[in-house]
């Protein structure tokens, strides 16, 4: 049983890993299982050049970034990266949730869905209800979203980057994906703000 599960290999996903990898000495977080499905089949990043995200060197391959980014995250041994497989079923519990992917089954208590905002999000069974149409694409584009609100899908359920509805840049995403990381972290405090600075 994790207590948080991330899913998305994309910068939504792999900022909120990083934000919470970079907190594991705090004292509430010395008992929490977290695990990243980081599949990256598809993501947006894939085909970017990058000129103009904060932080990154212009000419960057957005491949070569998501490549780099994961390598990072594994620094931060308190997130388990498990098996890079897309989810295929996501299934409220009495715990938190159930996420399948075709080889493998999760259960959390708290999950993160990072995972783009192509219109197939909808064919993630028990996602049906949840999937918008994307407010924030291009006119004549259809793109999908997950209806929230301030990244809360539902208790437990978080959004984040193009899933949250967010536009499509990478600043977008990494800001929203660290957004749900201090929500968390807030909750794991017990409702007290936190978030996490190194010095
Ligand atoms: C051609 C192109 C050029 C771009 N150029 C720029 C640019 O110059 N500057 C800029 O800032 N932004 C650019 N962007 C936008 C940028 O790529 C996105 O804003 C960013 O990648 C969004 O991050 P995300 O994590 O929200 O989604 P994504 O990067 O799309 O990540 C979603 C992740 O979820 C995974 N996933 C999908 N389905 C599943 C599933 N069923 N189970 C598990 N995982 C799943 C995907 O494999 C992917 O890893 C560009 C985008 C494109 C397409």
């Amino acid at each position: 049983m994790f207590d948080l599960l991330i899913i998305g290999g994309g910068p939504a996903a792999i900022s909120c890993g990083l934000v919470l990898g970079s907190a594991a000495e705090k004292p509430y977080m010395k008992d929490k299982k977290i695990g990243i499905i980081a599949y990256t089949k598809g993501g947006d990043l894939n085909a970017a050049l990058l000129n103009n995200l904060f932080g990154v060197p212009s000419g960057t391959k957005g491949k070569e970034l998501i490549k780099d980014e994961l390598e990072r995250l594994k620094t931060f041994t308190s997130i388990e990266q498990l098996t890079a497989e897309a989810i295929t079923a996501v299934a409220k519990t009495d715990k938190g949730y159930k996420v399948s992917t075709a080889t493998n089954t999760y259960e959390t208590a708290d999950l993160v869905l990072a995972i783009g905002h192509h219109p197939k999000i909808a064919d993630i069974k028990g996602l049906e209800d949840l999937v918008v149409e994307h407010s924030k694409s291009l006119p004549g584009v259809n793109k999908s979203a997950l209806k929230n609100n301030n990244l809360l899908v539902k208790d437990g359920l978080y959004a984040a980057g193009l899933t949250a509805d967010g536009a499509s840049q990478s600043a977008i995403s990494v800001g929203l994906g660290a957004d749900v990381a201090v929500q968390l972290l807030t909750k794991w405090n017990d409702g007290v703000f936190d978030h996490h600075h190194d010095k």
